[in-house]
């Protein structure tokens, strides 16, 4: 099967974690602190919290924004369930915006119309989460303006988009937002084999994130509420997690991170070939804002239902069954039966994710995909799509 997404693992990455198995240090060491300071520099953040998931990042940079019972969570229906389940960890009601029909993003103008219903009903967000879907940034600067309009927080899911830019700025520098995560998973751009990153320029988020990250444990005699006892004295300060990254996977994010241009360049090359040779099929291929530069996590296409001989379900078994890893980024979130339970999410108000998830297809593209397995995928879906 030629999977739709993989991680690439160099000599080098192995020897990086096998000096760290090898030293004093496995869990949050000096390699944590290191690779905070290397992504931060390499995005234009002033600050980074490295933790074991995006996941976690979320939750910790929702805590730190203070979102908590009462208010609302509001993002984009075609991600994955990380994106809104943060909301619900803080005891946060969430809801969604529909998406744009041509970035498969969160729709501006559908954000600004919600924002002015949910100020006459009294039912604000706190914090938006916009999400980069595919390594696509949003229009970040749109939203901006909104968030000053209407007061609300903007974390963005910046999962897919390590590597990605936008108005030529890297995405992660925070341009238009206070907190932006990164995910290391091994299907995304570069991995730490689990992990995730949130990135700042708020000295206070900084902080608090980092005290979420670790237990809400502080040993700073500044921050304390009493004397200290000794030197093992430690004050537990907030309710915070285990969320840290150990020093293995620092290392590991840290090799992969010599590397980011060069998956995002081979990842944009393999997106123009598909590009080119898919040009004459029933298919809509991923649009590109001239304002920004993908770093092409995943490869989109939708099945133009009005002329296309094969249903977007036909093309997914025939392709599955020709051994081809294809797969369906997202089902809309609200669908999904426990947002359903808790919120009689009404589809008809998400009707560009609605047909999104009726048409959209994720072709392979990673980093080691091979040009004859990329063509082998062409040639099945002209097989197909043609007759
Ligand atoms: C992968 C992903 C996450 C979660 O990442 P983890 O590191 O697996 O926790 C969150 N949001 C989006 C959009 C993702 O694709």
């Amino acid at each position: 099967m030629i999977p739709y997404g993989k991680q690439d693992i160099s000599q080098t990455d192995i020897d990086a974690v096998v000096e760290v198995l090898q030293s004093d240090w496995l869990t949050q060491g000096p390699m944590v602190p290191q690779f905070e300071q290397a992504v931060a520099n390499k995005v234009g953040a002033q600050y980074a919290v490295a933790v074991n998931s995006a996941t976690s990042a979320l939750h910790i940079a929702c805590l730190a924004l203070g979102l908590e019972s009462g208010d609302w969570l509001w993002t984009s229906p075609i991600s994955f369930v990380a994106s809104a389940n943060c909301g619900l960890y803080c005891g946060a009601q969430v809801d969604f915006v529909d998406i744009d029909s041509k970035t498969y993003n969160l729709n501006v103008e559908a954000l600004a119309t919600k924002l002015e219903q949910a100020e006459k009903e009294g039912k604000l967000p706190k914090v938006l989460i916009p999400v980069h879907f595919s390594g696509q940034a949003c229009d970040m600067a749109e939203i901006r303006l909104l968030s000053q309009k209407y007061g609300f927080s903007i974390i963005e899911d910046a999962s897919h988009a390590i590597g990605g830019a936008y108005q030529n700025k890297p995405i992660g520098c925070n341009a238009y937002s206070d907190i932006t995560i990164f995910s290391f998973h091994p299907v995304k751009i570069l991995t730490t084999g689990e992990g995730g990153m949130a990135l700042t320029n708020h000295d206070d988020l900084f902080l608090r994130m980092q005290a979420f990250r670790s237990h809400g444990i502080t040993r700073d005699i500044g921050k304390m509420h009493g004397p200290s006892h000794g030197a093992w004295y430690y004050e537990q300060l907030d309710l915070g997690f285990n969320y840290r990254m150990t020093d293995i996977q620092a290392a590991l994010g840290l090799s992969q991170l010599e590397r980011l241009e060069q998956f995002v360049v081979k990842r944009r090359q393999l997106a123009g070939v598909y590009d080119e040779a898919l040009s004459n099929l029933p298919l809509i291929r991923p649009y590109q804002s001239p304002d920004t530069c993908s770093a092409f996590h995943l490869y989109v296409v939708q099945v133009d239902a009005s002329n296309s001989p094969a249903s977007r379900n036909d093309l997914f078994a025939y392709l599955r069954q020709a051994g081809i890893g294809v797969n369906v980024h997202y089902i809309p979130i609200y669908r999904q039966p426990y947002y359903q339970q808790m919120n009689h999410y009404q589809t008809q108000h998400f009707i560009e994710a609605e047909r999104y998830y009726a048409n959209a297809i994720t072709l392979p593209l990673h980093f080691g995909l091979q040009n004859e397995a990329q063509q082998m995928v062409v040639e099945s879906l002209q097989k197909i799509l043609q007759a």
